[in-house]
């Protein structure tokens, strides 16, 4: 093959994919079509996302959006999806298309694609991107201030953690607050510099950040975190990591650094990473409930991540009769599912051997679902 040809090939296979992108779309919005929102306040039938979820690995959250992003599409930009189907743009520009209209009314959406579409694909993402704005502004000149105030509204502070034992906090605020929040670290950073402090600006930015919020106050009341560690770690005969919840795997010396510190649950495992105890009094008062939540962590449901402290206990079938209740029978979810189940037909959830889950959707896709461990079994 010469390099004409791989060219040509490569220029094919981007066509099909966006052919079958539109495609996708339009199944999407077929789906969405057949599971209206049954009650006020939704926008698609309870159990939606989750059929898709747990057909295809997809998670909820991302399930829920695709199914809307498509239904939106196929409905209000019709010219953007032929556009796609037949290739003249991919489905970066359609999905842009898609968050930049998506405030405007069906009318002001309909002219905005249209004199974007009529300049074709441009030249780079970047710049179809702008030329949509351009036109959204246009057609709307006061949509652009409803999103500011909307963001606004969304002012928040999340996690986000690494896999490398690090973390971001992330703040959304006004541009101007972000401005002067990061000129007042700046200038505290600057300000703890002396001669012997062999730390960086942005390492003393980043202290900084960490003093003023939390504080050096020791007094202060401290959230209490779940680590599970297995004994072999803990009492230094071996490195193998532990898992904080809700965030996963730590290194071994981290476990031991976090286990002599007392605002800590401990977990304790056998090398095959079943539960040996869970630390000391905390258990014991709060019971059967808590030993759920430590195995199962999260909510149970195909593609949800709600965190187990967030969940309730919900029974599955098959128990065991006659015998007392055990964790088996049991599994963790979250509100949304545990409604979820009270309010759509044929969802069924059975746990036929612990830490062994079988999902039955209400169009009979099975999927089964085992615990994860907290930790690999000993070779
Ligand atoms: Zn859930």
């Amino acid at each position: 093959m010469n390099e004409t040809t791989i060219i040509e090939s490569i220029c094919e296979d981007m066509k099909r994919e966006a052919y079958w992108q539109a495609k996708g779309l339009r199944d999407l919005a077929k789906f969405a079509e057949h599971h209206p929102p049954g009650r006020p306040g939704v926008k698609l039938a309870d159990g939606a996302s989750e059929e898709i979820a747990a057909s295809s690995n997809m998670s909820i959250r991302v399930a829920t959006n695709r199914i809307l992003e498509a239904e939106h599409i196929v409905r209000r930009l019709p010219e953007t999806l032929n556009a796609l189907q037949e290739g003249v743009i991919d489905m970066a520009r359609t999905r842009a298309t898609y968050q930049i209209t998506k405030e405007l009314s069906d009318e002001d959406a309909l002219a905005v694609e249209k004199a974007v579409l009529a300049q074709g694909p441009h030249a780079s993402y970047q710049e179809y991107r702008r030329a949509l704005r351009r036109q959204a502004m246009k057609v709307d000149p006061e949509a652009a201030e409803r999103k500011r105030k909307q963001k606004l509204e969304q002012r928040d502070v999340v996690t986000r953690k690494s896999e490398d034992g690090s973390a971001k906090l992330v703040a959304t605020m006004l541009a101007g607050e972000a401005e002067s929040a990061y000129n007042v670290l700046n200038h505290l950073a600057h300000q703890a510099k002396t001669p012997d402090d062999t730390r960086t600006l942005a390492q003393r930015r980043g202290d900084a950040l960490v003093d003023l919020v939390l504080g050096n106050d020791q007094q202060r009341v401290r959230a209490i975190i779940n680590v599970t560690v297995p004994l072999s770690t803990l009492i230094g005969l071996n490195e193998t990591p532990g898992e904080l919840s809700e965030y996963g795997p730590i290194t071994a010396e981290q476990c031991r650094e976090l286990a002599r510190d007392g605002a800590l649950r401990r977990l304790v495992t056998d090398d095959f990473g079943h539960l040996l105890e869970v630390g000391a009094n905390l258990y014991a008062s709060e019971g059967l409930a808590n030993r759920i939540r430590m195995r199962d962590r999260t909510c149970r449901q195909p593609g949800c991540r709600v965190p187990g402290r967030r969940c309730r206990l919900h029974k599955s079938k098959r128990t065991t009769r006659g015998r007392r209740k055990q964790h088996r029978d049991y599994l963790l979810l979250c509100k949304r599912h545990q409604l979820m189940y009270q309010r759509t037909k044929g969802w069924i959830v059975a746990q036929p051997e612990p830490e062994r889950l079988i999902f039955v959707t209400p169009t009979e896709q099975v999927r089964e679902v085992v615990a994860e461990r907290y930790e690999e079994p000993a070779a």
